[in-house]
């Protein structure tokens, strides 16, 4: 192993800086060369690849975004885009990639592995979502929890100085994690996510609860990618049943990818960043590096992608008594 490349793909998430910055560490630990590629698997289509060392990535841990920027490349997913990355790839005589991404990320990676096997790959979790399997935890998901969370919280104070009802609307197109940690974080009354059927009429049995002293602020926590729509469509839907109430939707959007990355979100990158160069030293190819009770986990492509984590049933019903 002399020289490898490492990028980062798909929505950018607080702690890939940390990442980049544990692998070219120990990279130059080990004379092991890295290069970054920009613009994740777009950069490698096109070419652009720079030398890291040290001084590039002085100063970075701290950092939200990732230096190396980020893209979501539809050429990547035709054989011809391939090809291409493999030739600027084979001219930069770079041995592994380390691409720290979600599931679209990992999918890639694993069409790749099939087509140019000499070429290893290591896929690291970097997503807010925490929905890929074989990591508790992904990198940037914690920094949006705390984000979110702190968001409610400033949501609240005004919420209960007028007695509004506020629907938030967080990340989390598929999963709800976001949503529940931070619903259950900030206390709110009523949590909406994907993975559950029962919170809709949950949310109408408060409101009817509600609807007897609505002296009190009352927040709904909803993952965007909540079967029952928007939340602007919810809002219009319970403005429809409580004409009276005033009720405001605010949508956190991209606020919760922004930011510098929590101690455990650092601290996390910086593990795997490092477990990725020592796993390409092994022999080590093809999977992607998470951990699981406290372990470092190695799970082939083919199983990451195909499994999604399970939400914690304890959490729902905990939220179910809490909320
Ligand atoms: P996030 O979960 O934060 O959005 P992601 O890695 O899932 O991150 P995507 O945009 O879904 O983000 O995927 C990143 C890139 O992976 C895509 O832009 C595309 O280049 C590549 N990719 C996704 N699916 C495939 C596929 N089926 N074949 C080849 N490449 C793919």
């Amino acid at each position: 192993m002399k020289r490898v490349a490492v990028l980062t793909s798909g929505g950018d998430s607080p702690g890939m800086n940390a990442a980049i910055r544990a692998v070219v560490k120990t990279a130059y630990f080990y004379q092991i060369e890295v290069f970054g590629v920009l613009r994740g698997y777009e950069g490698l289509i096109q070419g652009t690849f720079e030398p890291l060392n040290l001084e590039r990535v002085h100063n970075i841990i701290h950092r939200g975004g990732t230096i190396l920027k980020s893209a979501r490349s539809e050429r990547f997913k035709t054989e011809e885009g391939r090809k291409q990355a493999y030739e600027h790839l084979l001219k930069h005589n770079i041995d592994a990639v380390i691409a720290v991404g979600g599931d679209g990320t990992y999918t890639g990676a694993k069409v790749f592995c099939e087509e140019f096997p000499e070429i290893a790959w290591i896929g690291l979790p970097g997503t807010i979502d925490n929905d890929l399997y074989g990591t508790d935890f992904t990198i940037g998901y914690d920094t949006a929890i705390n984000t979110a969370m702190e968001a409610i919280d400033r949501i609240r104070d005004t919420a209960d100085a007028l007695n509004r009802l506020f629907i938030v609307e967080v990340m989390g197109r598929d999963a709800g994690f976001i949503a529940l940690r931070s619903g259950i974080a900030s206390g709110a009354e009523a949590v909406l996510i994907p993975e559950s059927k029962a919170d809709l009429p949950r949310l109408l049995r408060r409101l009817e609860q509600r609807a007897k002293n609505p002296e009190h602020a009352f927040i709904v926590v909803v993952a965007e990618g909540d079967e029952i729509g928007s939340s602007l469509a919810l809002k219009q839907k319970l403005q429809y049943k409580y004409p009276r109430w005033d009720i405001r939707v605010v949508v956190l959007g991209h606020l919760q990818r922004g930011g510098a990355p929590t101690c455990a979100d650092r601290v996390l990158a910086s593990e795997l960043g490092f477990a990725a160069v020592e796993a390409l030293r092994k022999g080590i190819k093809n999977v992607a590096i998470g951990k699981v009770h406290k372990e470092i986990h190695y799970t082939p492509f083919e199983q990451a992608i195909k499994h999604h984590n399970d939400i914690n049933p304890n959490l729902l019903r905990l939220l179910e008594i809490l909320a």
